[in-house]
């Protein structure tokens, strides 16, 4: 289990809060929402990228509302807004380092110190990238890392699935509905996916498999033409036509901080139960980084909307404690 060591060194200005939110993505910002029309002017530390995944992405068409569509950065602008209208106090900083281990509950930053009766974290989590080449450049312009988001934009098209777990097949499945073809690169020479997913996958027309290969570059000026394909037993290499490449190889929740303070679920999520507790009263989780499953921006909303609602009754019902027990 990591260890924590707590604000290593230096006076740290303190701040007292009743709720500090962790992260600046959908989750936080709706969790900011609820929190702040509770009148908690709530603290919400965005860390390094405002708006969250979803800012990094150009066009949103499934968050509801918005039957044009909206590119996730003016989304995370009208979260933050709307966020801050009802009185939360957002402020570009990210926390390093936590103490949960009583109330108030201490969170630093490199020059600060919160003091926070409740938390909720929505640090999110982000996808795993093969670090290859052309990936970041192409981001958004035919490089994706959700087919439910993106698979839309590919009807007609090839697109190259990179993975062979569960999410890898099942995304690639569901690509099928709008690819004419959808390629799966993998690099060892059989799938990790469950034997189901891998027998539908096997009998789907739309699907073939490239084994034992490699992507090494993608290739393309403002948008994917090619990728760069390496097989790992000839040492083979070749250039291979696509509109679009999908990279499923995992994701990862941003809890480093938390230095095993909190519990986790077997994928290393932060384990929360139906009302968006932790294993710590007080400190409660929403959106990706306890959401293996879902991962889409209403999802996460919901979520963050949720863990305020519940700190919210946290507070609530320490306050009337506090009222029953004091003379
Ligand atoms: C390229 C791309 C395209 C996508 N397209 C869509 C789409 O079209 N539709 C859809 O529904 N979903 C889409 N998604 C998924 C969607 O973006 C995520 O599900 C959603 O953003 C998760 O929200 P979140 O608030 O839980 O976490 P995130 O969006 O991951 O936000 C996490 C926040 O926590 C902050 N943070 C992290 N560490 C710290 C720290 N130590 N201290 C303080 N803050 C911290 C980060 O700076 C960030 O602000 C896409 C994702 C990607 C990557």
């Amino acid at each position: 289990m990591e260890t924590n060591q707590y604000c290593p060194e230096g006076n740290r200005e303190q701040i007292q809060t009743r709720l500090l939110i962790l992260g600046g993505g959908p989750a936080g910002f709706s969790a900011a929402i609820y929190a702040a029309r509770a009148e908690l002017t709530p603290i919400l530390l965005t860390g390094t990228a405002l708006g969250g995944q979803a800012a990094t992405t150009d066009m949103i068409e499934n968050y509801p509302g918005f039957p044009e569509g909206i590119n996730g950065l003016e989304l995370g602008t009208l979260f933050q807004q709307q966020a801050e209208r009802f009185g939360a106090q957002v402020v570009y900083d990210s926390i390093t380092s936590v103490d949960f281990s009583e109330i108030p509950f201490r969170l630093c930053t490199y020059d600060k110190e919160y003091l926070a009766e409740s938390v909720v974290i929505s640090t999110g989590a982000r996808p795993n990238h093969l670090n290859v080449p052309g990936e970041t450049e192409l981001t958004g312009k035919g490089v994706s890392y959700c087919g439910t988001c993106d698979g839309w934009f590919f009807r007609g098209k090839h697109v190259v699935v990179v993975g062979g777990g569960d999410s890898a097949l099942e995304e690639a499945l569901f690509l099928t509905r709008y690819a004419s073809k959808v390629t799966v690169v993998h690099r060892r020479d059989s799938l990790r996916a469950g034997k189901l997913l891998q027998k539908r996958a096997f009998g789907n027309p739309k699907i073939e498999f490239i084994w034992n290969t490699v992507l090494t570059e993608i290739v393309g000026a403002g948008e994917v033409k090619q990728v760069a394909l390496k097989n790992l037993e000839t040492c083979d290499e070749r250039l291979f036509d696509t509109d679009g490449v999908f990279i499923f190889i995992g994701h990862t929740p941003n809890v480093g901080i938390f230095g095993g303070q909190l519990a986790l679920d077997e994928n290393g999520y932060i384990q929360i139960d139906r009302y968006m507790r932790t294993s710590i009263p007080g400190v409660f989780a929403g959106g990706e980084v306890a959401d293996h499953r879902y991962r889409q921006v209403i999802t996460s909303s919901g979520m963050g909307a949720a863990a305020a609602i519940e700190a919210i009754k946290f507070l609530e019902e320490k306050e009337t404690e506090k009222g029953e027990t004091e003379p």
